[in-house]
């Protein structure tokens, strides 16, 4: 269990104001000039070292991405550094605590991940329903800028950098990186195909790098403990802290920050009160928000939470927003709901996703009541597999997957409503 004093967000909970002056005594913007006076590379290969990886969903190792940045504009683009405040995917609330109550780590990690990557600016994309964290977060620029640690000259060290807020519309699809690139341009936001990657074009065809909120707001922290002090934390591969969010049928849903690799069963039992009815009423999981694939009791009974471990379980860490699921839940009927979510939200680029999606949510519908044949699981499977990995974004996989974690593990549920469907049906 994570000690308090390895604790990154000591505001999570807005206890404290998120103004400067708190910020300020609670450890932000202490010596971020002499950070950046270490220079670019130092600050690139300490957070490589610290093992952090993306906290977004892809776990993609952030100094490795940051390294990717071209040291040089030959053709003269300035470079960008964008961060993905897009927070949409269903049972994930960390970013928007992490903005509301604690912008300056936001803020400083901003100017730290740009002057890494020789950036011009920061937009941070905030997802179009927090409007008050998009203000809270305005307002914690604007003292950023009067205290002279952005802008021209930031924090004295030589390095002109701005930090712009900008809001999406209300798009589930528009965190998706490129498609946020897209919109953030004002155009409609689809994803694009990939290369080229947002490395060498992104915004404005300007090299680009796309980050998670939480992933930019654990770097000044991460380099002013060191990167060994945050690699020393969790297990090897899956490094540091991460902010959970836990949903559903706890006693009492919560945000935590915790060290990466706890026990599943421990990070419920001991920040979200318990399932409802005890660990015995535990039905299923959702370990990394709507669009990994759920795990039934007999996994959570002693899966890690962490990227290596639940990847192992066929799972995923995704954005670690753990959604509890007990035994009062219809499991297809909660599947089939997301998949009417991932039909929604499609963008409609590509057809195996277009169609796909739609499919696979009127199969699910009829699932749900058992009207249909036991050789039509099969076929959704199949589709699923179809559709997975041959998309142009990851929206596809996203709906593949949840039908798939179904059919794995709650096959027989599925079965029983189809026998039972047609048992009735022939009386
Ligand atoms: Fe759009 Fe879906 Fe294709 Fe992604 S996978 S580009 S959301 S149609």
């Amino acid at each position: 269990m994570l000690q308090d004093k390895d604790r990154i967000f000591t505001n999570l909970y807005g206890t404290q104001h998120w103004g400067l002056d708190a910020a300020r005594k609670r450890g932000d913007w202490d010596g971020t000039r002499d950070l950046l006076a270490k220079g670019q590379d130092w600050i690139i290969d300490q957070m490589k070292e610290s093992g952090l990886r993306g906290r977004g969903g892809a776990g993609f190792p952030t100094g490795l991405k940051w390294s990717f940045m071209p040291k040089e504009s030959p053709d003269g683009r300035p470079s960008y550094l964008v961060v993905n405040a897009d927070e949409g995917e269903p049972g994930t609330c960390k970013d928007r605590d992490m903005m509301r109550h604690d912008p300056h780590k936001l803020i400083e990690g901003c100017l730290i991940a740009g002057f890494a990557m020789r950036a011009r600016a920061a937009y941070i994309y905030i997802r179009g329903e927090f409007h008050n964290e998009g203000n809270v977060l305005e307002a914690a620029i604007d003292e950023a800028y009067e205290a002279g640690l952005i802008g021209n000259n930031a924090c004295g060290s030589g390095f002109d950098f701005d930090v712009y807020v900008h809001r999406g519309a209300g798009a589930y699809i528009c965190g998706e990186e490129t498609a946020l690139i897209e919109s953030l341009e004002g155009k409609k936001g689809q994803p694009r195909l990939k290369p080229p990657f947002p490395a060498n074009v992104g915004v404005w065809g300007c090299p680009t790098t796309v980050n998670n909120v939480e992933s930019i707001a654990v770097a000044p922290t991460i380099l002013r403990r060191g990167a060994d002090w945050f690699a020393g934390l969790g297990r090897p591969n899956n490094t540091g802290t991460k902010v959970f969010c836990i949903s559903g049928h706890v006693n009492t849903p919560c945000n935590v920050e915790e060290e990466m690799g706890i026990p599943l069963k421990e990070l419920i039992e001991k920040h979200a009160g318990g399932v409802r009815g005890g660990w015995d009423n535990l039905l299923a999981v959702i370990p990394g928000g709507s669009s990994v694939p759920l795990i039934p009791k007999s996994i959570c009974d002693d899966v890690l939470m962490d990227f290596d471990s639940l990847k192992d379980v066929q799972s995923g860490l995704g954005t670690a927003a753990v959604i509890v699921m007990d035994k009062s839940t219809d499991i297809v009927k909660a599947i089939a709901r997301l998949s009417e979510f991932y039909k929604h939200e499609s963008c409609g680029q590509c057809t195996p996703c277009r169609e796909g999606t739609g499919w696979m949510w009127r199969v699910m519908e009829r699932l749900v009541k058992g009207e249909a044949e036991r050789a039509e699981i099969d076929m959704l499977l199949d589709v699923s597999y179809q559709i997975e990995g041959h998309t142009i974004c990851a929206l596809g996989d996203a709906a593949a997957w949840p039908i798939q974690g179904l059919i794995r593990h709650f096959r027989h549920e599925i079965e029983r409503r189809i026998d039972h469907y047609h048992a009735q049906a022939a009386e």
